[in-house]
């Protein structure tokens, strides 16, 4: 990218910050749960009207909208991926557009990367003589309970894409800086629900029941060891028994007790092991307690492992619009991204770009918090960066 043309997306970009506040705290305000993005979806086609955009298709993988720009000379397709989704939680921040629907907040920023998008939307739709190729804006549903990537794939959202880039906002992260990572950025997310069932009866008469409380405690325990005892300590995983319900009185022996978890790996092939895994200890430590127990293992996404060669795109872009010294290198986590889905298809690249307060003084709280909050600086930073990467994949010099 030539410095002409760095210069006047940093400008624009600039110049658009008013329009992205205002877009983002319109839709922080109604914040919608996964595939009920129907009012968000409707802001954003709005704003992608009159942009002279080549394709513009809605309730795509639920309300999904898949927008492509095409330059004014041939070249390869690359996609930018924002999503709309928001959590079930009581927003707890006094903010003048805190959400107004109760139970339900924007507590994961996903309101920030739409506006980000179509900030880059509107900074690459100016800039169109300047594209060899075509840029393809994919807005997501559904991302939260991880289905919005695949039933957008489903519906053709990547068909004919060369590569593919997306970022996530990170509190903890200063604004302005970003954090990327070659290989794997991201776990792979399972979820498990499982049934003990033994026979009930009176507390103090165990002698005539089979008591699926102990199995099931002793269940929890054993699961501890799939990681602890099987795994290299040198390959991350975790298993996390996050609820267990059974019985509902003190002296009673319960009939069955439900338990469900999550199950996190940084490999494809222990994510591929894992279920087996889970199924010997779960089955044989029933049978050990005269219980029985059902697993239902239900696969989400695959870790999420970034191409090498676009990682180098994404931070050419990054140190181009950012400079060097905001871009750290970032450690590998557990928790997981649909994206994830997409980059199991084509080449591409997902990284973190800071939200949180630039001076210490201030606490961020975390993604999926009540008091969740974001550094509305990223805005800008983001809608340049996005439009930077495509600029620089498909950029000519005149
Ligand atoms: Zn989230
Ligand atoms: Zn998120």
């Amino acid at each position: 990218m030539t410095e002409e043309l760095l210069g006047s997306l940093r400008a624009s970009a600039a110049a658009i910050e008013g329009e992205l506040v205002a877009l983002r705290r319109k839709l922080h305000a109604y914040p919608e749960l996964s595939f009920e993005e129907e009012r968000t979806s409707a802001a954003v086609a709005e704003w992608l009207d009159g942009l002279g955009l080549d394709v513009v298709r809605r309730g795509v993988g639920g309300h999904g909208i898949v927008a492509e720009l095409a330059g004014t000379r041939p070249g390869p397709r690359i996609a930018l991926r924002a999503d709309m989704d928001a959590l079930p939680i009581q927003e707890e921040s006094s903010l003048p557009y805190a959400s107004q629907v109760p139970g339900v907040m924007h507590a994961c920023g996903h309101d920030a990367h739409t506006a980000m998008l179509c900030g880059a939307v509107r900074l690459l739709a100016n800039r169109r003589d300047r594209l060899a190729g075509s840029v393809r804006f994919l807005f997501q549903s559904a991302e939260e309970i991880n289905a919005g990537a695949k039933a957008m794939i489903e519906q053709g959202a990547l068909d004919g894409v060369d590569e593919i880039y997306g970022l996530h906002n990170l509190p903890t992260l200063p604004a302005s800086q970003t954090g990327t990572r070659f290989g794997a950025l991201m776990g792979s997310v399972d979820q498990f629900e499982l049934t003990v069932t033994g026979r009930g009866g009176h507390g103090a008469l165990p002698e005539q029941c089979v008591d699926p409380v102990v199995a099931a405690s002793a269940i929890v325990m054993a699961l501890q060891t799939a990681v602890s005892r099987e795994l290299s300590p040198f390959s991350p995983a975790v298993v996390t028994v996050g609820s267990v319900h059974g019985g509902a009185s003190y002296n009673v022996i319960p009939e069955r007790v439900e338990l469900a978890g999550t199950v996190r790996t940084f490999s494809a092939d222990i994510q591929e092991q894992m279920p087996e895994r889970l199924r010997r200890l779960i089955e044989r430590t029933a049978q050990a307690y005269r219980c029985e127990a059902e697993l239902r293992y239900i696969r989400h996404v695959p870790v999420l492992v970034n191409d090498d060669a676009c990682v180098r795109h994404a931070e050419a872009a990054i140190d181009a619009v950012l400079g060097r010294a905001n871009r750290i290198e970032a450690p590998p986590v557990l928790a997981g991204e649909d994206f994830s889905v997409y980059l199991q298809r084509v080449p591409g690249c997902f990284f973190w770009l800071g939200s949180g307060p630039k001076t210490g003084a201030e606490r961020a709280y975390g993604l999926h918090h009540p008091r969740y909050t974001l550094n509305e600086d990223c805005l800008p930073d983001g809608a340049a960066v996005l439009a930077a990467i495509a600029l620089g994949r498909l950029g000519v010099s005149s």
